[in-house]
């Protein structure tokens, strides 16, 4: 069996060729030759100091050392999350990715191909062909807190292989949000990237994944494993790796290791003093499971609209996958029916005003 290794680096957006040279000596890719497909996380249209999207000084250093492997392709690309023509070059311009992407970005949400996936009342998904297609897949996350999923690791930036609504659908149709971080894992389990270099110089804390609480971490990690990956973020934010779903679920799916004591740390691996965590972390990481158990049953998280910050654009109700939110009278997004909404967030990732908060 192959050992679990996490590279943890200090890096810094104007210095970080070492860090990266060092992630891709120690993971040795196979890149010459073949057909590479970058892919940063690409949350939404966000300016890079919003610290939601990976950043570009990351994404180039990546692409100029992919370059030098002379690969016969190259592509970066990725599905953001707001729908609509033109959105995903929109959203990677404003992000500073393309001009980061030194000519490689690619909408690879135009060209899709099938593939069986079950969940509820569907059969398959589409996934971009790039992904499908690509002798090597290199995932770029950010290093996040997620309301609904604690952290947006490696295993959450697959969720973007998923070209269209088809995000939303899923979302629907896993209803919980246990249930939710499976099918993030089956999403993932598609088409594993197989290097992983994250973004941690600036992190996010809070209520992420679109928060205004960034944190300097000062940090690049890497890994061709990303349930160790995810377990190493987990523990840096203060979370137990056994309490996130995602990687119970994707360890007992022999997607990787999670128990800290057998994955290889290379580097300085400690806890971020104070991270601010997503409300929702406190019923998850409570010590005694029969309190965990009724906080999952008696207490939801719903979306609050903060009406000093919402512009009233409307794109929270225009995403909702569930249909929950209405513009009544013209004022501000409300949820007339509180059983309607499946609390997927999806209107607190999108909202271009961070006006959404959980209550
Ligand atoms: S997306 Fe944000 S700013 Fe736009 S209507 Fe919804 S809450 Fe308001
Ligand atoms: S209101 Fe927000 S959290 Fe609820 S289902 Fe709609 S997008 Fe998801």
């Amino acid at each position: 069996m192959r050992e679990s290794r996490v590279l943890i680096c200090a890096a810094s957006y104007d210095h970080l060729k070492e860090a990266v040279d060092s992630a891709f000596q120690l993971f040795s890719p196979d890149l010459e030759g073949k057909k590479v497909l970058i892919k940063p996380n690409v949350l939404r249209d966000a300016r890079p100091e919003e610290g939601i999207t990976t950043h570009p000084a990351v994404l180039k250093a990546v692409v100029e050392k992919v370059i030098s492997y002379r690969p016969t392709a190259l592509w970066v690309g990725d599905n953001p999350g707001l729908l609509g023509y033109g959105m995903n070059e929109f959203c990677f311009a404003r992000a500073g990715l393309v001009e980061a992407a030194c000519g490689f970005y690619t909408n690879i949400g135009i060209e899709a191909v099938e593939v069986p996936f079950h969940l509820g009342s569907i059969e398959k998904i589409s996934i971009s062909r790039a992904v499908i297609e690509a002798d090597v897949v290199i995932s770029l996350p950010k290093f996040k807190t997620h309301g609904l999923t604690l952290l947006t690791g490696a295993v959450k930036n697959s969720y973007g292989i998923i070209p269209g609504a088809q995000k939303a659908t899923l979302h629907r149709l896993a209803g919980s949000s246990e249930r939710f971080q499976e099918v993030l894992v089956e999403v993932f389990r598609l088409r594993p990237p197989d290097f992983f270099i994250v973004d941690a110089i600036v992190g996010m804390e809070g209520n992420g994944p679109a928060s205004t609480e960034l944190r300097d971490i000062g940090l690049i990690l890497a890994s061709d494993d990303a349930m160790a990956l995810d377990a190493v973020i987990a523990y840096m934010m203060g979370l137990e790796p056994t309490s996130l779903r995602t990687l119970t679920y994707g360890h007992e799916g022999g997607l990787g290791e999670i128990a800290l004591e057998k994955i290889s740390i290379i580097g300085d691996l400690r806890r971020i003093p104070n991270f601010k965590l997503p409300p929702r972390a406190g019923d998850i990481t409570g010590r005694d499971e029969r309190i965990r158990e009724l906080m999952r049953k008696r207490v939801k998280e719903r979306p609050s609209v903060n009406h000093e910050l919402c512009s009233r654009c409307g794109t929270c109700v225009a995403q909702c996958p569930a249909h929950a939110l209405e513009m009544i009278m013209g004022g501000y997004p409300t949820l007339p029916n509180l059983d309607r909404c499946i609390a997927c967030f999806c209107c607190q990732e999108l909202c271009p005003e961070k006006a959404i908060t959980l209550q």
